[in-house]
């Protein structure tokens, strides 16, 4: 694993030769991806004096995220909003509310099924996820009938916007949730004053630790993450079925996030 940074900014131009000194071109509009190490460690004090954007994040080696035992999701095919998308109106159809705080986004429940405009094409996107909605898998009937249920995972309906109809071709994934902690101490937070809750902001920094219990093939963590008004449970997946949907070409390997 490598712990790498991008960083952007609207380069000034002395601010580029100073970078230019230290090995970077950069000019105007711009971004970079550099390893953490000490050329970075060099460049840090201008780049916080010049409030330069920097996102720290790790790069990990296939093989590092192939031998994981157990992986965390961190990207999806999304296919549209859940609905109706407008004044956030799905919150209140789909969610139960009583313990969820609008300013952090913590405390949603869901009450009810998604409603989505439509399904992807056939043989497209067979496993998605919606925009807003980190923590919910949507995946094509047939998949689920062929990977997922074999597995003793449950499935909910999806409903066709405005019809109300349940859709034959797509189901929502149930995905329950452990109680175990999850223990991220280089991970930063972010506090609410609204709820007084945290949530870790989503950015992996390295390796997840392992869970001492796997409760189920696919689960949610216990503590959420997210930045500004979004909050969400990080998704967690064993091997084997992160193989297999990596195998049938359904998710992309660099999707997972190794643990240790
Ligand atoms: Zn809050």
């Amino acid at each position: 694993m490598k712990i790498k940074h991008r960083i952007s900014n609207n380069w000034e131009s002395n601010q580029s030769k100073i970078m230019q000194k230290h090995g970077f071109s950069v000019e105007g509009f711009d971004s970079i991806e550099i390893e953490e190490n000490n050329v970075y460690f060099e460049i840090k004090p201008y780049l916080d004096k010049w409030n330069a954007m920097d996102i720290r994040y790790p790069e990990f080696t296939k093989k590092e995220i192939k031998d994981s035992l157990l992986s965390a999701k961190n990207g999806s095919h999304n296919h549209g909003y859940p609905m109706p998308d407008d004044d956030l109106g799905y919150l209140n159809l789909t969610y139960d509310l009583t313990n969820y705080c609008e300013s952090c986004g913590i405390g949603l429940k869901q009450k009810d099924s998604f409603r989505i405009k439509n399904t992807p094409k056939e043989g497209k996107k067979r496993m998605f996820q919606l925009i807003w909605v980190n923590d919910e898998i949507f995946v094509d009937t047939s998949l689920f009938n062929e990977v997922f249920k074999p597995l003793g995972i449950k499935s909910k309906k999806v409903l066709k916007y405005k019809k109300e109809i349940a859709f034959e071709n797509v189901v929502q994934l149930v995905i329950p949730e452990t109680e175990e902690n999850l223990n991220l101490k280089d991970n930063p937070k972010e506090d609410c004053c609204e709820c007084n809750n945290w949530k870790y902001q989503p950015m992996p920094q390295g390796f997840y630790p392992n869970y001492l219990n796997t409760i189920a093939p696919i689960f949610k963590s216990k503590e959420y993450f997210g930045s500004g008004a979004s909050a969400f449970k990080r998704i967690f997946i064993v091997k084997e079925l992160r193989d297999k949907l990596i195998e049938l070409k359904i998710e992309k390997i660099n999707w997972y996030v190794p643990t240790k």
